[in-house]
């Protein structure tokens, strides 16, 4: 007998209490609640106590894939993410159309947040036998790839992350693949520019997308699947597909999902109701949490906080399959950035200890059933409530 189960995680919810009460103490949580209530609760530390996870890291983590042994870089998640179809061997990075000056230095780095699709498609050449290929995504974003023999992703980023004269690209180690990664990719600049600068799409901006910053450099290497069984994700946000993608997820596309505050929350459950007729996992991300957090908006969180409990986790409270929510690491509002806070989890379904705390919070899930756990103990416990263990001996 094996059951179903829908993973709910909200990015970067986790908080530390501001004027006594974190975000989620404060929020409007009766659906979190009922779930904290009627499940096994506790604390989880995305990757190990201390380390303060990235999103992909933490994803890959949450989803039974341990980053030290699976982490390469951002670009792979973000190429698979944008629909590119990956090979082993490839570098993959993440990129910015932006805007430089005749001296190459930035104006811009998200060119006004302008972007095209028949921008990146001028950009797809071969240099020197490898093959480059760009796809736009959103706004000023793109994922780019460089496919052929002997390259390396250590190289160093041509965005420089902040305004100011545009980076070389360097070698990061002594092999013969970095150096020729780098020269491939300075030359490539280079020419991206002289399509770019001419470009009619350009014309009259005053904030031209004439030149594209990559960064995040990662090799692409599939993975083996852990789980047997069929899973889904419902995500906006590109990494997240991309990461779910690269584990061998199915990534569904949903209606509305923007991967910001205004993403429809009620299209994202009504497209994970349906995907669990077929798949047996279903992953939903939210991102909104997290924008708020790092802009340090705490009454936002609040409102995105009880707009997820309302619009969306209504739909899977008397859900007949495993209901789990958590988030992906601690976004304290305080300090606008991920922090190693442990972050809270909820389980519900048949046969979970359930134990005594009713709320779904940082402080509550102390005292829960589960202790505390990592993140990458997650999926094997999921998947043994779901009936896919492996037993370990005899
Ligand atoms: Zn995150
Ligand atoms: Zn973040």
């Amino acid at each position: 007998m094996s059951s179903k189960a829908v993973l709910i995680v909200c990015d970067g919810m986790g908080d530390r209490p501001v004027r006594g009460k974190t975000p989620l103490q404060i929020a409007e949580t009766q659906n979190m609640d009922s779930i904290s209530k009627e499940g096994i609760n506790g604390l989880m530390d995305p990757i190990s106590p201390g380390i303060v996870p990235g999103s992909d890291t933490s994803h890959l983590s949450l989803l039974g894939y341990d980053p030290h042994q699976y982490y390469r870089g951002r670009g792979p998640f973000e190429a698979l993410g944008a629909g590119m179809e990956l090979e082993r061997g490839d570098v993959a990075f993440r990129a910015n159309f932006a805007t430089v000056d005749d001296n190459m230095n930035i104006i811009d780095r998200r060119a006004g947040r302008f972007g095209h699709e028949e921008l990146a498609k001028v950009l797809n050449m071969n240099i020197e036998g490898v093959d480059i290929l760009v796809r736009h995504t959103v706004e000023h974003r793109c994922a780019l790839v460089f496919r052929g023999k002997g390259l390396s992703d250590k190289i160093s980023d041509v965005d420089p992350h902040e305004e100011g004269k545009i980076r070389k690209c360097i070698p990061l180690d002594n092999s013969e693949e970095a150096k020729r990664t780098a020269e491939i990719m300075n030359k490539y600049i280079g020419m991206c520019h002289d399509i770019l600068r001419d470009h009619p799409l350009n014309e009259g901006r005053k904030l031209p997308a004439n030149i594209i910053l990559p960064r995040g450099a990662g090799m692409y290497k599939d993975v083996e699947r852990r789980f047997r069984f069929r899973s889904a994700c419902i995500a906006g946000a590109a990494l997240y597909k991309g990461v779910a993608k690269f584990v061998g997820m199915d990534v569904l596309d949903v209606e509305g999902t923007t991967g910001r505050f205004d993403t429809n929350l009620i299209s994202k459950k009504r497209a994970a109701l349906k995907a669990l007729e077929k798949y047996d996992f279903v992953f939903i991300h939210v991102k909104g949490t997290d924008n708020v957090s790092h802009d340090g908006d705490l009454e936002k969180k609040i409102e995105m906080i009880s707009r997820i409990d309302r619009e969306l986790m209504d739909g899977f409270v008397d859900l007949d399959s495993y209901v789990i929510i958590t988030a992906d690491h601690s976004t304290p509002v305080s300090i606008r950035r991920h922090s190693s806070d442990p972050v809270p989890i909820a389980i519900k379904g048949e046969g979970v200890r359930i134990d005594d705390v009713s709320s779904f919070d940082e402080l509550s899930a102390v005292r829960g059933g589960l202790g505390r756990i990592r993140g990458i103990d997650l999926m094997p416990i999921i998947a043994d409530f779901m009936g896919y263990y492996e037993m370990y001996g005899v």
